[in-house]
């Protein structure tokens, strides 16, 4: 399948639709989830063109695992999550819906499931919360 430069994810690194930014830098961006799989999950991105790992520039997989790590040090540290997982789909049948590269930061919980994949909307105002103490998480590292 060829990279389709109007996919959601294109569209928000060129500033075309909105997303509850969490972080930018000149190569990546992290965002919280709309569908978040539990409280704090963020997504990163490079900025540059690729649908999957196995397609994208090794120099935008280095900027977004770089960037993963360092959101998922602050998302950790917000939500006090015990765990972590950090996921990563490369084509429909392995889950991917959206076919930007990206990288899944979902914090885990002693007490709490994960939600579906990509199923349940949540509402802005509460990812934006979120994203507030994210933010701060960031700030203080
Ligand atoms: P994947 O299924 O791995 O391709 O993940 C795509 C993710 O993007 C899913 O977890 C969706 O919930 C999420 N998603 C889809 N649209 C948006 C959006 N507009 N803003 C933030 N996250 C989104």
């Amino acid at each position: 399948m060829a990279y389709d430069p109007n996919n959601i994810f294109a569209r928000m690194v060129r500033g075309e639709i909105p997303c509850i930014k969490v972080y930018e830098d000149a190569d990546t961006l992290a965002f919280m989830d709309i569908m978040p799989q539990s409280p704090g999950h963020t997504l990163v991105i490079p900025k540059v063109a690729g649908e999957s790992l196995f397609d994208s520039e090794p120099a935008a997989v280095l900027a977004a695992m770089r960037t993963t790590q360092r959101v998922a040090r602050a998302v950790a540290r917000a939500f006090e999550a015990p765990g972590t997982i950090v996921t990563q789909f490369n084509g429909p049948v392995a889950g991917q819906t959206v076919f930007h590269l990206h990288f899944h930061i979902i914090p885990a919980y002693v007490s709490g499931t994960l939600r579906p994949h990509a199923r349940e909307r949540v509402d802005g105002a509460v990812l934006e919360s979120q994203a507030v103490r994210i933010r701060a998480a960031l700030l203080a590292t």
